[in-house]
């Protein structure tokens, strides 16, 4: 196949229903959580939990607010349990699943006890900082709130990610060789590549690079390790070295960065005003206002998800042009992108409404236009 012949497919639609599916679900999750928050507020539930709790840890503030967060945690999985349990289902009609129900469910046990440590931890150093300082309780938040970050992405490989799946670093030799000799060339070192044992839950393919510093690696799907050629998973790895070689990681910590200070900065501002022109809330320290700050916060994020995604995308550009430079040619990256979709069920050519909204890659029928296009300018040999 000649790189200029290459045309991506359109889409199935059997790719159509799932992917039109799960972005409905993704809606539906929306709503549901927005809602719980909302009615927490507006009902006044939030007071009476809060007095609740307050009644059960017996004045012990830290206490107190502890069990607040477990209401909340607890009430909001049981309000998002029947869409999560639609989600896995809907995987499996697509075939994308392996994951049995029992080895689901724990997962979910799983992945809804560290979202409770993680909220508890923050909602504590918040609180009592409120507490200290509450004039400057958003700034000192928010620097606790990004130390944590670092924090999570630097042990998440080595912590987070082993709880849901298996590691094992490559076995094979010859793509260890290859990938050597890629970052000779880039000038850099990745400290280790480990296989990902996705097929035991997903038939879907995957690669990523992740951690910080002595964690930072690239981890491949088991199942793009046995599908896949050489040459195609080479293409893959070096698209994952030019995240690293951008910095990708670091960048998205800044971002990160940027995005919760304005987030904390406009939590204190809307808490004031409630608690000083609504009388919402007696003082900031009052913890019934915990589902307004988690309000501001996600209403944020919501509202800034299109540039995010915007940002997200450009940085794939720019690992992929990396990829395209390093590799001899790029025709097993299109056949790599083009296995990827029809496995992973990927949209290649999603409106360009839906890509604005709601896709941190850019689609597979531009990127591989984008690589077309690239090497018949660089690469003229190869094409004939
Ligand atoms: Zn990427």
């Amino acid at each position: 196949m000649t790189t200029s012949e290459t045309h991506t497919n359109p889409d199935t639609p059997e790719t159509l229903a799932y992917n039109r599916t799960k972005r409905w679900l993704e809606l539906a999750d929306l709503v549901v959580s927005f809602g719980f928050l909302i009615a927490l507020l507006a009902t006044g539930w939030t007071n009476t939990l809060s007095a609740l709790a307050t009644r059960l840890g017996r004045d012990h503030y830290a206490l107190d607010l502890f069990i607040y967060v477990l209401f909340l945690s607890i009430i909001s999985k049981v309000l998002s349990f029947g869409l999560d349990f639609y989600s896995f289902r809907l995987e499996h009609r697509f075939n994308l699943s392996n994951q049995h129900i029992g080895s689901w469910i724990k997962d979910a046990i799983k992945g809804w006890v560290l979202g409770l440590v993680f909220a508890t931890f923050l909602a504590e150093v918040v609180y009592s900082f409120i507490r200290i300082s509450p004039q400057y309780w958003w700034i000192i938040g928010w620097v606790i709130f990004i130390a944590l970050f670092i924090f999570f992405a630097q042990v998440a490989p080595v912590v987070l990610f082993p709880l849901f799946y298996k590691f094992a670093p490559l076995q094979n030799e010859e793509l260890k060789a290859r990938l050597v000799r890629l970052g000779e060339r880039a000038g850099t070192r990745i400290r280790g590549v480990y296989e990902w044992k996705l097929s035991e839950k997903s038939r879907k393919a995957n690669a990523a690079l992740t951690g910080l510093g002595n964690t930072r690696r690239i981890i491949v799907a088991d199942t793009l390790l046995q599908n896949y050629s050489d040459d195609e998973i080479e293409a893959v790895l070096a698209h994952e070295l030019g995240h690293h070689v951008h910095g990708h990681i670091l960048k998205n910590i800044l971002v990160e960065a940027a995005v919760t200070l304005a987030g904390f900065w406009a939590a204190n501002e809307v808490l004031r005003y409630a608690i000083d022109d609504r009388k919402m809330f007696q003082h900031l320290a009052d913890f019934a206002n915990l589902p307004l700050l988690a309000l501001v916060a996600s209403g944020l994020s919501l509202v800034l998800m299109p540039a995010l995604n915007a940002y997200s995308r450009f940085t794939e550009r720019q690992a992929d042009l990396y990829c395209w430079k390093c590799v001899a040619d790029v025709t097993p990256y299109i056949t790599a992108m083009e296995k990827l979709g029809k496995q992973n069920l990927s949209e290649s050519h999603p409106s360009r409404l839906v890509e604005v909204l709601f896709h941190s890659h850019p689609p597979i029928s531009k990127r591989i236009a984008a690589a077309e296009a690239w090497a018949k300018k660089h690469r003229p040999s190869l094409a004939t």
